[in-house]
């Protein structure tokens, strides 16, 4: 069945030729025990390691069951390792790490035997070579006799037809020799065994046939084959190791150096615990901001003012070098540059009656409120105690926001409560703003005639009247001039009077910036101004004043073709109520998510018009926001790119530890290719080391951080007064151990590839 033909081996070591074997003729039966006799370095081992399929013959041919074996494919001879071949080495070459059973298992579990039919087999194997009782225990709690029984189950395991034994008593003792070739007899009586062995007395009395070697070649043969026909076919199943088995078989390696293990996976978590923290960090900010911006920013409005400064990044780094006196600030070329002031970058924006009606068109879900802030006065009479004093009314009154409706709707709602009385609803009523403590700006207070620290009741207040004078009672024209009638007796009672209440008392709520900014003081309706202008743009003195070049009021002559001089008489028409287009708009958007709406709308206006017609809105809420996003962005990118340095080095530091292992585990590379592992499973086994470890680490990083978390958010919130800032996002999490597995994955494949490379022989030769 087994038939070698001129084989031939040789070594070559640099330039030196060494025939270990010098063209073999031998057949054996199918069922026998040859003893192989020869001093040492005659060959016997190279022949067997040929024979098992461990090593390759460099020429001649191996016949096997009348199949030549020259072109056997790697996998062939893998399978043809497993199944037909058991070998029993003279250092019983046991897997330390495993239990005894599952080292009589490891052969059936490469060719992917069921667990069940696995456990029923090695066990009784084991109790054929007497070590049942001890199938729990791992190799090296075993005498030297008891793990060479150990091999021998392991090698009858799988039901081979050859049994392979390389001086199976080389290392026992004689009482001990003797009950292993009584086994090895036994199990020889319907196999074929071929042992080698320097005991000539060993092979005479257990061997029925006994071949000599010297120097590589045979010297005689005690009983040597005529003829024998084969009868069997050949046909082989092939192996596979489950990356199952691989994973166990790495598992239980890892367990023994469990150390090395925990102290490799922190070092290489240190990475991922960084990542981790400085995501879990950015992330809870980011959620703090966002929160911070729906909160407070979104109170902030969208402001149109007559003048903005409008600078690109180019301008500001131009302003910035002027400020900062630089080295390469000198220019060595023969021409002249302009250089940007600030007068260059003032946008006017021309507030006009066309601009209001477009605002008063968008649409309405997208406005929380609108304030119109003008500079146009309302002459006002209060009486106090019969003794009546004019006022102007930009010193005591200002418009809240309202919505396009004309309502006090959500913004005011949002931001301040009514403490007393009600909210006015018509144009001639007003609420007194306080701030938090009920307090209003002592200069009010004073024109309203309370001069003492003194407290005033509600009610007091709530029955304070105004009396708006039109412009056509007020001012009496004299000849070119007009003149202020000071009779304000008269004037108090005049019937086209508008007779302003005050109907409640507001207050802004807890936490709102904008109630905060708003300061105190009584507040109108914006249809109370219409009321006025629509009066006061067609009196007398504005139709004056719009044709004089001169104020009116003064005689003051203004020079118009300066633009002092023009912006001096639309000063004095907007404070006498010519036009009704604002000084300054403040749009409040619905909601934090409206606002790119408005904008887009509000940028729409300028399509399509010149540079000087264009509107210019400043957002205040969009250039925090996108400050403090970017800074956020910028600081997180860096700290993980520290961190991802870590990473990469740890992964490297796997490298070099997968490494150490299969420096460490070459004997153990050489048992399971000897049991019929292929180069794949090999690197299957390596592989699931740094799977384990590479998880291990991932997981161990993402637990540490987390618990680094718990002290991080006590010194933020200690700082920040902010609860849980440093929150991992589980996504981030689950990345971040794929990103730890791949990379000691990566970091291991080289190890593991070198692994698989080893020579079976030599990797068993190392000890
Ligand atoms: P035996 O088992 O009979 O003691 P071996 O088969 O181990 O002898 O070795 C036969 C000869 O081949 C010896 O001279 C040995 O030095 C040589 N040899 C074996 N393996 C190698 C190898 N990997 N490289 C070089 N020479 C080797
Ligand atoms: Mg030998």
């Amino acid at each position: 069945m087994l038939e070698l033909k001129n084989i031939k081996r040789h070594y070559k070591t640099g330039d030196f030729v060494q025939q270990a074997l010098k063209g073999i003729n031998l057949s054996f039966r199918k069922n026998e025990f040859v003893a192989i006799l020869g001093p040492s370095g005659s060959g016997k081992t190279t022949l067997l390691n040929i024979i098992g399929g461990l090593d390759r013959y460099s020429s001649g041919d191996l016949i096997i069951n009348g199949k030549s074996t020259k072109k056997f494919s790697n996998i062939e001879w893998d399978a043809y390792r497993n199944n037909c071949i058991g070998f029993i080495f003279q250092s019983y070459n046991l897997i330390g790490h495993i239990s005894i059973l599952q080292n009589v298992e490891m052969g059936m579990t490469l060719s992917g035997i069921s667990a069940s039919k696995r456990r029923k087999k090695a066990l009784a194997v084991l109790e054929k070579v007497g070590l049942k009782n001890h199938a729990h225990k791992k190799p090296n709690q075993l005498s030297g006799g008891q793990m060479q029984r150990v091999a021998i189950a392991r090698a009858l395991a799988n039901d081979p037809d050859i049994i392979l034994a390389d001086e199976p008593t080389g290392a026992l003792d004689t009482k001990t020799s003797i009950q292993i070739m009584d086994l090895i007899k036994e199990i020889a009586k319907d196999k074929l065994v071929i042992m080698v062995t320097h005991n000539p007395d060993l092979a005479k009395t257990y061997a029925n046939r006994i071949v000599e070697f010297k120097d590589g070649e045979l010297i005689s043969d005690s009983n040597p084959v005529e003829n024998e026909k084969t009868t069997k076919k050949f046909s082989i199943k092939k192996t596979s190791m489950s990356f199952l088995t691989a994973l166990k078989l790495s598992f239980n390696n890892i367990k023994t150096k469990k150390g090395r293990t925990i102290i490799t996976s922190l070092a290489s978590s240190i990475g991922i615990i960084g990542i981790a923290l400085i995501l879990a960090l950015s992330n809870g900010f980011k959620i703090q901001i966002d929160k911070f911006e729906k909160d407070t920013l979104s109170q902030m409005p969208i402001i149109i003012s007559p003048q903005v400064v409008i600078s690109d990044e180019k301008t500001q780094s131009e302003i910035m070098d002027t400020l900062m006196s630089n080295e390469n600030a000198y220019t060595d070329k023969k021409e002249i540059y302009p250089l940007i002031s600030v007068q260059d970058l003032v946008h006017n924006n021309k507030i006009s009656l066309d601009y209001t009606n477009y605002i008063e068109q968008i649409d309405s879900n997208l406005i929380g409120g609108i304030a119109y802030n003008r500079s146009t006065n309302m002459n006002l009479l209060y009486k106090n105690n019969d003794k009546i004093s004019l006022i102007s009314s930009l010193n005591i009154m200002s418009p809240l926001p309202e919505d396009l409706h004309g309502n006090w709707g959500d913004v005011i709602n949002d931001n301040f409560e009514l403490i007393y009385g009600h909210m006015s609803t018509e144009a001639n009523e007003l609420v007194l703003l306080v701030d938090t403590k009920n307090r209003v700006n002592s200069e009010i207070l004073k024109l309203l005639g309370y001069n003492q620290e003194k407290a005033i009741p509600f009610d007091e207040i709530l029955g304070k009247e105004f009396k708006v004078i039109l412009n056509n009672e007020l001012y009496t024209k004299y000849g070119d001039n007009f003149i202020m009638n000071m009779n304000y007796d008269q004037l108090y009672d005049n019937e086209n009077n508008i007779t302003l209440k005050i109907t409640g008392i507001i207050r802004g709520k807890q936490g709102s910036k904008f109630a905060e900014l708003s300061g105190s003081g009584f507040c109108y309706k914006e249809a109370l101004m219409d009321l006025i202008m629509e009066k006061n743009s067609n009196s007398d003195i504005v139709k004056a004043q719009t044709d004089a070049d001169y104020n009116v009021l003064t005689k003051a002559k203004f020079d118009l073709t300066t633009s002092e001089g023009i912006d001096a008489k639309n000063t004095i028409l907007t404070y006498l109520g010519a036009t009704s287009a604002p000084m300054v708009i403040q749009i409040y958007p619905k909601d934090f998510n409206s606002k790119d709406e408005l904008t887009k709308v509000l940028d729409a206006y300028n399509d399509g018009k010149q540079e000087s017609d264009k509107i210019i809105y400043t957002d205040y809420a969009e250039t925090i926001t996108s400050l403090s996003g970017n800074i956020m962005d910028a600081i997180t990118v860096v700290l993980i790119a520290f961190s991802a340095i870590s990473l990469i080095v740890s992964s490297i530091m796997i490298g070099i530890i997968m490494y150490i292992s299969v420096l460490e585990r070459t004997k153990e590379i050489g048992i399971l290719r000897a049991l019929g592992a292929r180069k794949k499973d090999i690197t299957r086994v390596f592989n699931a080391e740094t799977f384990i470890i590479g998880l291990f680490s991932g997981l161990l990083g993402i637990g540490i951080a987390l618990i680094l978390c718990i002290p991080a958010n006590a010194i933020i919130e200690n700082l920040t007064q902010l609860p849980n800032v440093a929150q991992l996002n589980p996504v981030h999490a689950i990345v971040l151990i794929s990103i730890s597995l791949i990379l000691t994955l990566i970091g291991g494949y080289i190890p593991a590839k070198l692994a698989s490379k080893k020579n079976p022989v030599e990797a068993l030769r190392t000890e």
